[in-house]
């Protein structure tokens, strides 16, 4: 591909067999200490840049991203197999909105100054220092934008360390900082394994910020490492949402909506994979769920006419592969799919009625193209039924009454919860997990506030102004 500085032979991305599509350095102890080094240094600089300043840079950095948006995402969907259309027009351009958002908030975010007990208070907002960004393999570069725009924003320099399964967005995120204008040491790229280079960046103590994202078994490890140092620590984990269908919904836009949660072959923390029906409702339900399945183009996520790319890795595959069957072996119904596709990449979209509410298939993310069809005679059941489970990321709910969104919605144990729509949000609202679904809060000032040290400033008889 030309012009954006990776050897990469597309025509092999579609085959697992035919070999690699990009070789990429594995990092190691040394690399994580020479990145933490760097970004020691570059924190004297980058932090030291006004709000304004950062700022500029941030703007040029989303005009860089914008100009070079298509070959992002067509690197992007052959590393990872996401739909080339919806990286272009949606994830991508996202990754550019996020440089702009965070740009925009810190020029805006204020120190807050007032008089009391005769003294002059001031809340300074002091950048905290180098922070460590971890990220998963979906979606990866919005979601690597997503963390490491407010990082910089607040003045840290940064040490990025991309999933092993799709490392090549971030080498394209890294010479873009580059030619943007991030100081030398402010933007700090490792490629690498995670329990090797990820391990012992985060064990590190010059860092002290960790930001992650990624599984509740990594969050676990990491969360140990910041601890052992007294680093603070976000994170973002995985999810098991519940899509819950009332009777009185739109009953085709939910059968959509539900359908829908087979999009980028499932691999979204934020998809509504338990189906929970109002027993009132069953067979008309799963008649429009199976019309808008049915219809569903597995093939090139290339092509305009598919709609379902590949799953991201071999192992992945047999991953999803084995919670299905484990699933039929504890006497849980396979209602469609349950198998890998024939002589491609994919998994066929599945949907499963379990046995019971403890079911495997049920209580754990697979985080593939697999969900659960549940019902429910009550609302209190529909509650009970969508909060039962360690998670609590996401949550849907479908129904026309306007008294019921806002209990069942209020009701629900989840860091975000949609009523008749999904995914669209202000991005200065929280987003987050609840239980192991994550630690914290991003979005907005919220994560501004996390890569941020508060130090209130007190002066006897003085005057002191914000922002000076
Ligand atoms: P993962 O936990 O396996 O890996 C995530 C990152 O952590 C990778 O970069 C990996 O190299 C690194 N890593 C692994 N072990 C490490 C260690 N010991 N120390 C430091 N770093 C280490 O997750 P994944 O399979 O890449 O991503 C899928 C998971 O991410 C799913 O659970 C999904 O729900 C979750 N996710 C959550 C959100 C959210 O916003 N809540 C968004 C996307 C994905």
């Amino acid at each position: 591909m030309d012009g954006v500085g990776l050897d990469i032979h597309d025509e092999l991305a579609l085959d697992w067999d035919a070999g690699p599509l990009a070789d990429v350095a594995r990092g190691d102890a040394a690399t994580a200490a020479a990145a933490v080094d760097a970004a020691v240094a570059g924190f004297d600089v980058w932090g030291s840049y006004t709000p304004a300043q950062r700022a500029e840079v941030m703007h040029r950095m989303a005009d860089l991203i914008e100009a070079n948006n298509d070959d992002i995402a067509m690197v992007e969907t052959l590393d990872m197999g996401f739909m080339y259309e919806s990286m272009k027009n949606r994830l991508v351009a996202r990754g550019a909105i996020n440089f702009r958002l965070y740009a925009d908030l810190i020029v805006d975010y204020e120190e807050r100054a007032w008089d009391a007990k005769n003294m002059a208070n001031v809340v300074q907002r002091m950048p905290a220092g180098p922070a460590v960004v971890i990220t998963p393999w979906n979606a990866p570069f919005m979601l690597s934008t997503w963390k490491l725009a407010p990082a910089l924003a607040a003045g840290n320099s940064v040490i990025h360390k991309p999933a092993e399964w799709s490392p090549l967005s971030a080498a394209l995120l890294a010479e873009l900082a580059d030619e943007a204008g991030f100081p030398a040491g402010s933007y700090n790229l490792v490629q690498g394994i995670g329990e090797e280079v990820g391990a012992a960046l985060v064990a590190d103590p010059k860092v002290r910020r960790i930001t992650f994202t990624g599984s509740p078994a990594t969050g676990r490890h990491i969360g140990k490492a910041a601890a052992e140092n007294l680093v603070p620590f976000t994170a973002e984990l995985g999810g098991k949402g519940p899509l819950v269908v009332f009777a009185d919904a739109d009953l085709n836009a939910a059968a959509y909506r539900a359908a829908w949660q087979f999009d980028d072959s499932g691999q979204v923390c934020l998809a509504g994979t338990r189906i929970l029906v109002e027993e009132s409702i069953r067979d008309e339900f799963l008649v429009k769920f199976n019309e808008h399945a049915d219809a569903l183009v597995l093939g090139d996520p290339r092509d305009d006419g598919t709609d379902i790319g590949p799953v991201v890795h071999p192992d992945h595959r047999a991953n999803i592969h084995g919670f299905v069957e484990r699933a039929a072996a504890a006497g849980d119904t396979i209602v469609r799919g349950g198998m890998p596709a024939e002589d491609s990449m994919h998994y066929v979209p599945t949907l499963i009625e379990p046995a019971s509410n403890d079911s495997e298939v049920v209580q754990h993310e697979v985080f593939g193209p697999v969900l659960t069809f549940q019902t429910f005679a009550t609302e209190a059941e529909a509650i009970e039924l969508a909060n039962s489970t360690a998670y609590g990321l996401s949550a849907m709910v479908w129904t026309t009454s306007q008294d019921r969104a806002e209990r069942v919605g209020r009701a629900l144990r989840a860091g975000l919860v949609w009523v008749n729509t999904f995914l669209v949000r202000d991005l200065t609202a929280p987003f987050g997990g609840c239980g192991i679904s994550g630690i914290g809060r991003e979005g907005g000032d919220h994560a501004l506030d996390f890569h941020s040290d508060l130090k209130t400033l007190m002066i006897l008889n003085g005057t002191v102004t914000a922002n000076l």
